[in-house]
């Protein structure tokens, strides 16, 4: 028997037309590249979204076509993502921070029929457009009067100038919820960058379980500063999130230092707050240096990489603000686990409810996780025995884009496909998990992947190399940063300089490995592959230089 409920698709265009209805008046205030302090409210999103999608559909945009941004966390970037995809198109977020050849490998791949971009990213933009012949106009998103002038780029259109060709009565459609609304890539993987491609549903989903108390928990009593970025899974999904909930959005645009986060935390009176460690760090030092208080802050996400535990620290003993230690992961839309205490943990002491904090967390409903050992086989939550890292749910991808590296799923003895995280955990009685290792080859900096395989590849087109790898080596700042470890061939002169020369121009400048270290010889594996393993083991006190 059916039930008789109302078919309603769970469409994103819904999440902007509630905050619009029921919170008309709340605030979305960004940080502009022009300078000022923009503001306006759910109200004026939701028509310029709308206003916009038309443009965008008279300028060509169809259903399921990739529409993408190279752009900071701002009102404009907000209303890009309900316009395609309330309208049904796919918003194609690309972070900037990527060399621009792999931009360009991205803009190609994913087949984007319109780029929008920021104008701090002109020189990329002019780096690329040849090489996208795809792309039928290329979008500023800046004010008229600052329209940029580049004889490299055809097609430059103007966003205001768009916008203005649309219309403000144009209603939102209504279609499937399983069709797509935003295709991320993640340099997570093994060779190229790959494509998580979410649906609506699963947006609209994944902002449910966000809003969830123990999950980061919205109202419409926040005000809520995204530092993630929004080419970052979605800014972790809030701007899905907080419409939902009705929250005022602070966005930062692109000053990231501690002192610009800080003056807008305090003018806003921002409550809640999201980012990875290293961007904490920023504002933990100057808030120490200024002898400030925070006077609204209450809590904030942390994640991305693991957070440290005097961040947790000193959040929580100096200024009274709640850290949540969050993991999750650009094919999970990102939302896995979150710690949060639960009654059990109230009783506990101090130190005890710290290790509790530290920990990655407890998944919220939505997502179901274990860990099984190299056969498959599961293994106990006792909190000691480790393995892989498996996760299943509505919000986690069962296939990248284009079905690129083939089935990604692991399938337990019942046929169900699980997502192999490539992390490696432990989980404890009560199911709080804590990553203790990571068995995929790549390195994360300042919650930015670097391929250890690309660096590699590099270094052993050098003619003195005889055999190079790259691991990734503990860094207080960064997190982590790349080392990389070479085999001379015999009789041949190469220097720490030379190699790291050598990079220049091949690869963006943070990809550069902190330094170099000359081994007699590599340890590789039966097959022949490099075991990363034991060279970790082997360079464990390793400390690179200056630290
Ligand atoms: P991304 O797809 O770029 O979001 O990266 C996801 C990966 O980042 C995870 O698979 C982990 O390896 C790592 N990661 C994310 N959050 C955490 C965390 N809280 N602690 C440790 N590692 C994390």
């Amino acid at each position: 028997m059916q039930g008789l409920m109302m078919d309603m698709p769970l469409l994103i265009s819904s999440i902007l037309r509630h905050a619009a209805r029921h919170h008309g008046d709340t605030e979305i205030v960004s940080r502009r590249l022009e300078g000022d302090i923009h503001r306006y409210t759910y109200v004026d999103c939701e028509q310029r979204a709308r206003t916009l999608a038309d443009a965008l559909e008279q300028a060509g945009v169809k259903h399921g076509d990739r529409v993408a941004t190279l752009a900071w966390n701002g009102y404009r970037h907000m209303e890009i993502y309900y316009a395609v995809g309330g309208m049904g198109g796919v918003i194609h977020t690309i972070n900037p921070r990527l060399h621009p050849d792999q931009i360009a490998w991205i803009v190609n791949h994913a087949e984007d029929t319109h780029l929008a971009f920021d104008i701090t990213f002109l020189p990329i933009i002019e780096a690329i457009a040849a090489r996208c012949p795809k792309v039928r106009s290329w979008i500023a998103m800046v004010d008229e009067d600052r329209h940029p002038v580049s004889a490299a780029i055809p097609n430059l259109v103007n966003y205001e100038q768009l916008l203005r060709s649309g219309r403000s009565n144009w209603r939102w459609p209504e279609f499937e919820e399983r069709a797509a609304v935003a295709l991320c890539y993640t340099s997570g993987t093994t060779g190229n960058p790959k494509g998580a491609l979410y649906s609506h549903r699963s947006t609209v989903l994944h902002a449910y379980g966000a809003a969830l108390p123990d999950a980061m928990g919205g109202s419409a009593r926040d005000v809520i500063l995204p530092v993630v970025p929004m080419f970052h899974v979605n800014a972790w999904g809030i701007p899905y999130m907080a419409p939902l909930v009705g929250a005022k959005l602070v966005f930062p645009g692109s000053q990231l230092d501690g002192a610009s986060i800080f003056e807008l935390f305090e003018s806003e009176g921002v409550t809640f707050s999201a980012g990875v460690p290293t961007v904490w760090l920023g504002l933990l030092a100057h808030v120490r240096q200024q002898g400030a208080r925070f006077s609204t802050l209450q809590r904030t996400v942390i994640g991305g990489s693991a957070c440290p535990p005097a961040m947790i620290r000193a959040f929580r003993d100096d200024y009274g603000v709640d850290v949540i230690h969050a993991w999750g992961m650009t094919e999970m839309s990102p939302l896995g686990t979150l710690s949060r205490l639960q009654n059990r943990h109230l009783q506990l002491d101090d130190a005890a409810q710290q290790k509790v904090l530290e920990k990655q967390g407890h998944v919220i409903y939505g997502v179901d996780m274990k860990i099984v050992g190299d056969d498959g086989a599961d293994l106990p939550w006792d909190g000691k025995t480790y393995g892989n890292l498996l996760v299943r749910g509505p919000w986690i991808i069962q296939a990248y884009f284009k079905s690129e590296g083939g089935d990604p799923l692991q399938y337990d003895a019942d046929g169900a496909g699980w997502f192999p995280t490539g992390d490696v955990a432990t989980i404890d009685e009560q199911g709080y998990m804590q990553i203790t290792d990571r068995s995929k080859d790549v390195i994360k900096s300042g919650g930015e992947w670097i391929s250890s395989i690309d660096l590699e590849n590099l270094a052993i087109a050098h003619p003195a190399v005889a055999n190079a790898a790259v691991i990734g080596i503990a860094h207080p700042k960064w997190d982590e940063r790349p080392l990389l470890i070479v085999v001379k061939k015999p009789g041949v002169e190469v220097t720490r300089e030379d190699l790291l020369r050598f990079y220049e121009g091949k690869i963006a400048k943070w990809w550069l490995p902190d330094d170099v270290q000359f081994v007699d010889a590599i340890p590789l594996g039966a097959t022949g592959k490099i075991l990363k393993t034991r060279l970790r083991e082997q360079f464990r006190d390793y400390r690179l230089p200056g630290l």
